[in-house]
């Protein structure tokens, strides 16, 4: 497996984007290159590049979304970092073989069109990690 080549981004978890946009593109000066929803996950999400990485605010669109119970857990703040990879399937696979917990054993639809799959906090450290791959 190739090690990932970069952080794709910096997942961080608002009780309303609306809200937290007014630091990130009011006061800090970042553009905002769009939100999008997804059904999946319950989740919408406002994204803001910063060179190679970008930093995604995540707001619940439901009361059972990941985001809400993490929100009910631990408040606002950092939720995942997100790392590119090349093949996630072999990066899936060689976590796993290598005894990392992986919430996903294989990979599935994110935002951006990428493909994603998230190793456990147990296993990372304590930092959700997401591991992404541009689908071909
Ligand atoms: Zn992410």
């Amino acid at each position: 497996m190739q090690p990932p080549s970069k952080i794709d981004h910096l997942g961080i978890a608002v009780h309303s984007i609306d809200e937290a946009i007014q630091f990130y593109r009011d006061a800090l000066g970042f553009e905002c290159a769009g939100s999008e929803e997804i059904p999946d996950q319950k989740v919408r999400v406002a994204f803001f590049p910063l060179g190679e990485v970008r930093i995604e605010l995540l707001e619940p669109t439901a009361e059972d979304s990941p985001i809400a119970r993490f929100l009910e857990r631990k408040g606002p703040g950092l939720h995942h970092v997100a790392y590119r990879v090349d093949d996630l399937s072999a990066t899936l696979a060689a976590l796993k073989s290598a005894g990392v917990r992986l919430i996903d054993e294989t990979p599935r639809d994110g935002a951006h069109g990428m493909k994603i799959a998230f190793a456990h906090p147990k296993s990372t450290g304590g930092v959700l990690t997401e591991f992404c791959q541009v689908a071909q």
